[in-house]
């Protein structure tokens, strides 16, 4: 008897396999038979899933304490997901991406996305020389070493940093911790504070252990070239700006003016070294600086307070606002709100890039909600864009969770 013959089962009750069998990664505890179900037990662990008359469903990993007790990983009955497995997955993740090393003008992209890349609770990306990996799943925790020592391996960083995401850290029973490691070793503090890259030629910087989820938003890379193609010689506002990105393409596309709002005083800080980097580096105009207003506001109440026909382009990211299925209904009130005030404010002709991060909110209900928006204003709008997230961030279609970013460019007439 081999070890994987004593793999414990779990049992999918009657009905609640078909996801399953489709290759879904994520059986919730209504779908598990009772009788099976495993007790509580410190560690996750390998089990074999099968459906009620016993047949062979995927390998996956139970985990008595996540919101998610069985996250499945292989659905072939000869590929047991042991620690050999998670390299694989994390060097093939890394292999897949390939096409975009050694670019010298983007020098930051995600390495692994998660469940779209077969390893659940995990995201790694590379900035520069560092990967920031962030962790929603206990699983993912408990397997950091194999993923440190094979992406040290593959691609040999300056640092890895592990941290477990502290959007999740409640839901999974996880501590918010971090982890550095260089050369593939544990250290208490890392050698560097600040990672610096390039994005389209344009330099970027945070403090590690600052910023918000990795410290930057890689999966909006293609999106601001394509927002900024629409900036050139308008007045610009940058909402939910955070460390400005959007807004330094915008003024590399020579656009008149940005105004930058944020909440975050700290993100605004970040923005304003970024500035003075880019002009140093002359990838932004060198009288950028005077075109540029940062404003640390509520964005909600500074579209209202602001007189309308100001700005040419009206970009508007804000943060997940449905963390939750149960939190939709109010999110696409508040996507509403949002989009309704931009409407309102942006100048006749002008256009709106506008942005959901929320894995729970899909892309015709954000259509539906600006079809609500202009309908309030009595506008007629025209969809000019659809945009999403970039192949570094891909979709499994056995995954539909991992679409998350959706987007759109309209013009207000
Ligand atoms: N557009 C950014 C990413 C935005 S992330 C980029 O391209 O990098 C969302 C940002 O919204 C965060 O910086 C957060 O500080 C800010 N934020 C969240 N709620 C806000 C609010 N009500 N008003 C202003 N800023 C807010």
């Amino acid at each position: 008897m081999s070890d994987y013959d004593r793999i414990p089962v779990v049992r999918i009750r009657r009905g609640k396999e078909k996801q399953l069998v489709r290759r879904h990664p994520w059986v919730f505890s209504g779908a598990i038979d009772q009788s099976s179900q495993r007790a509580d037990e410190s560690i996750p662990t390998l089990v074999r899933v099968e459906d009620v008359s016993g047949s062979f469903i995927a390998y996956g990993w139970h985990d008595s304490l996540s919101h998610i007790p069985v996250r499945l990983l292989s659905w072939d009955d000869s590929i047991v997901p042991d620690i050999a497995w998670w390299a694989r997955m994390v060097s093939e993740s890394v292999r897949r991406r390939a096409r975009l090393f050694g670019n010298t003008r983007t020098s930051a992209f995600r390495l692994i996305h998660g469940e779209a890349d077969f390893i659940p609770g995990l995201t790694a990306d590379l900035y520069g020389t560092t990967i920031i990996c962030l962790v929603s799943a206990r699983i993912a925790w408990e397997m950091r070493a194999v993923v440190v020592q094979t992406l040290q391996k593959l691609l040999n960083p300056s640092l890895i940093v592990v941290s477990t995401d502290s959007a999740f850290c409640g839901i999974e029973h996880m501590k918010l911790q971090t982890e550095y490691y260089e050369q593939g070793a544990l250290v208490d503090t890392p050698s560097i504070s600040h990672v610096s890259f390039q994005e389209h030629g344009l330099h970027f910087t945070f403090e590690i252990g600052v910023g918000q989820k990795s410290g930057f938003y890689c999966d909006q890379r293609e999106n601001r070239r394509l927002v900024a193609s629409y900036t050139e010689n308008r007045t610009v506002l940058d909402t939910f700006c955070y460390t400005g990105a959007f807004s330094l393409y915008a003024l590399a596309s020579r656009a008149r003016s940005v105004t930058a709002v944020d909440s975050s005083k700290q993100a605004l800080e970040t923005f304003a070294r970024q500035l003075a980097a880019n002009v140093d580096q002359k990838t932004i105009p060198t009288d950028a600086k005077s075109s540029v207003t940062l404003v640390q506001a509520d964005v909600f109440s500074y579209l209202r307070e602001i007189d309308a026909g100001v700005y040419d382009c009206i970009i508007l990211d804000p943060p997940k606002l449905a963390q939750t299925k149960g939190q939709v209904a109010r999110a696409l009130r508040a996507y509403k709100d949002l989009n309704r005030l931009a409407m309102e404010k942006v100048r006749p002709g002008g256009i709106v890039a506008t942005f959901s991060c929320s894995g729970g909110v899909s892309r015709e209900q954000l259509q539906t909600v600006l079809a609500w928006a202009a309908k309030d204003t009595g506008k007629e709008v025209q969809m000019l864009e659809v945009l999403g997230q970039p192949a570094d961030h891909p979709i499994r279609l056995s995954f539909p969770e991992s679409e998350y970013l959706k987007g759109f460019i309209f013009s207000v007439l």
